[in-house]
């Protein structure tokens, strides 16, 4: 399954003569949104083969993954449970979007400390899961491991051969180790994290085959899932301009920091960069419930 290459057109595109090209990855699906779709694919194919009745993953109570895996459940005949992060969600948990949108596709949530989430990973913590859960098949948070990135390595096509960078946004760095592995020699790629922390390489690289990725740390606006009054008009004026809707905590800050790249001369005259369109539009509804509360201007929908 392929999305369209969107071209877009703005006025600093054609001053600073760089063609400029989205890959539309977020019209995919409807409920599996973007990259999540492709981390999926095969993490679902391995399920039902080895004859799995349940899909347990973890994330938090925004998660585009959590939404994807509980939609991917209901479609596919799993059973999903999705173990988030934060035991005070518990009580409002039927007030957010995300989980509610899960809720309703089937998921039962386990709601656990930020303590305990830090040790999900350990296998006293999965034994525990086990001894409440029984059997099931587990992805890890963000839908990381080595059959993601195969379906992250399906992202590019041969057409985009064309292109001399690949942008994408980065929260684990799967989608880029994916789209790294797959991308034609020539070809630069670009990750903008969407979070703080130098962690980051280390795990891509255990994912990336090739040298030939790097990551902008610039835009990452404070931190993961931190929006400032600038990033939301920056995703309402380019949806103005493209139609283009784009998500708040990804997305909107890798298409910020390549226009913002652009204007500063980073590329050269007739560079032609693709981005990946990653979905993850589900979360702006989540987010509007934040800037409301904050009396903040609100993302449009
Ligand atoms: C999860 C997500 C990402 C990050 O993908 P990783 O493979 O974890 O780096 C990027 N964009 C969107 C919209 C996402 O939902």
């Amino acid at each position: 399954m392929q999305s369209i290459n969107q071209s877009i057109a703005l006025p600093i595109l054609t001053k600073k003569k760089i063609s400029l090209v989205i890959k539309r990855d977020d019209t995919l699906h409807p409920h599996i949104s973007g990259n999540k779709y492709r981390k999926l694919k095969y993490n679902i194919a391995r399920a039902k083969k080895e004859k799995y009745q349940t899909l347990l993953t973890f994330g938090g109570a925004f998660s585009n993954h959590i939404a994807a895996t509980a939609a991917a459940g209901k479609i596919y005949g799993f059973k999903t449970i999705g173990v988030i992060r934060g035991l005070e969600i518990a009580e409002k948990w039927s007030e957010n979007p995300t989980l509610q949108f899960a809720f309703e596709q089937g998921m039962r949530f386990k709601f656990i400390s930020r303590a305990d989430y830090r040790e999900k990973e350990e296998d006293v913590f999965q034994d525990k899961l086990r001894t409440e859960f029984g059997l099931f098949f587990c992805i890890p948070e963000g839908g990381t491991n080595a059959d993601a990135i195969q379906g992250c390595e399906e992202i590019l096509t041969k057409e985009d051969v064309k292109f001399d960078t690949v942008c994408c946004a980065v929260g684990t760095g799967g989608t880029l180790a994916g789209i790294s592995n797959s991308a034609a020699n020539h070809q630069q790629v670009l990750g903008f994290p969407a979070l703080k922390g130098d962690f980051l390489r280390e795990d891509i690289r255990k994912f990336a085959k090739k040298e030939n990725w790097s990551l902008v740390t610039d835009y990452h606006f404070g931190g993961y899932g931190k929006v400032s009054e600038n990033l939301v008009h920056f995703i309402n004026t380019f949806k103005e301009k493209t139609k283009i809707p784009l998500d708040p905590i990804y997305t909107g800050k890798m298409v910020f920091g390549i226009l913002e790249m652009i204007k500063k001369d980073h590329f050269c005259p007739q560079t032609k960069i693709l981005m990946i369109h990653s979905g993850g539009l589900q979360g702006i509804a989540g987010m509007n419930t934040m800037l409301k509360k904050k009396n903040l201007p609100l993302l449009t929908i």
